[in-house]
């Protein structure tokens, strides 16, 4: 028997393959006295599937803010919810902070039904580090914003997880194999949990071409895995400026002084500057 006054449950659905929705899900989706979905036609097909028959109402990125105060009206009465989103974990790049926001400043008890989530369910396959990551979302659609954005995680140590859509998947790759290097390791997780699943591991160079070379691989959803750098190749990734400083003192100083003056303009470390200027050199 679950709480059923006044308690926003926050219930995550398969991402595709039904057999993972939870039996503790199917209970709660059961027994509260609305369900919040994102598309309530998608979710009807979800909860028909289970017999379940709680009357469904609808939440997304277009009317949370006036749909949460109606929700919070309803839970001040007592009333039962649980959010739902089309697949996966509500929240994960899908509609609800606001309202779970908003229940929490209201003193709420909002209460976690956890299960599949695509970040989760990637990383556990793709056999990069997964002690540390850092899930990004969906990169920007605009290819020069897109660039710009990769830029600002070119260093980054920890695995990288982005979500990605058919339409953009190939430009996406292509944007993180000019800004990642083409030898960076990744992993492309496609369609999981259902009957097309692939998980297709390489550098960047070969998932371009894998991506490419069928159409069938540009089908369905994706998540993106990228190897953070190693503190190694770190040292050695400075920003195209202090490249720039470097390489012109170069052409006139010896390494060590070189690599000194442009640590001293730039506010870096004179090892990580000489290690960039010993690869500047072959
Ligand atoms: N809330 C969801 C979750 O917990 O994963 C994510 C929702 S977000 C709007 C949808 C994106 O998640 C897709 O574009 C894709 O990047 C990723 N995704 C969802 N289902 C997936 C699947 N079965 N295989 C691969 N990626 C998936």
């Amino acid at each position: 028997m679950i709480e059923t006054s006044g308690v926003l449950y926050i219930v995550a659905t398969p991402l595709g393959n039904l057999g993972d929705m939870s039996p503790r899900a199917i209970e709660v989706l059961q027994q509260v006295d609305w369900i919040a979905a994102e598309d309530t036609r998608h979710s009807g097909r979800l909860l028909q599937h289970f017999g379940i028959t709680t009357r469904m109402l609808s939440l997304h990125d277009h009317n949370e803010q006036q749909q949460s105060e109606r929700l919070l009206q309803m839970l001040s009465e007592g009333k039962s919810l649980a959010l739902i989103s089309d697949a996966g974990t509500p929240l994960i790049s899908d509609p609800g902070y606001r309202m779970v926001q908003r229940a929490r400043e209201e003193g709420f008890v909002v209460v976690p039904v956890p299960g599949p989530s695509a970040v989760i369910a990637a990383l556990s396959v793709s056999g990069l580090p997964t002690d540390r990551f850092a899930f990004e979302g969906f990169p920007p659609p605009k290819q020069g914003v897109r660039k710009r954005y990769l830029e600002t995680l070119a260093n980054e140590s920890r695995t990288l997880v982005f979500y990605e859509s058919c339409h953009r998947i190939v430009d996406s790759l292509q944007d993180m194999a000019a800004i990642f290097g083409i030898q960076r390791q990744a992993v492309v997780a496609r369609e999981l949990t259902k009957t097309f699943e692939e998980i297709q591991a390489g550098d960047l160079a070969g998932l371009v071409q894998w991506v490419t070379s069928d159409a069938n691989h540009q089908k369905g959803e994706f998540v993106v895995l990228i190897h953070g750098v190693s503190p190694a190749e770190g040292d050695q990734a400075l920003d195209e400026e202090a490249l720039q400083t470097l390489r012109v003192l170069m052409e006139e100083l010896p390494l060590k002084q070189a690599a000194r003056l442009t640590a001293k303009r730039h506010g870096l470390q004179n090892r990580m500057v000489y290690q960039a200027g010993l690869a500047l050199k072959g």
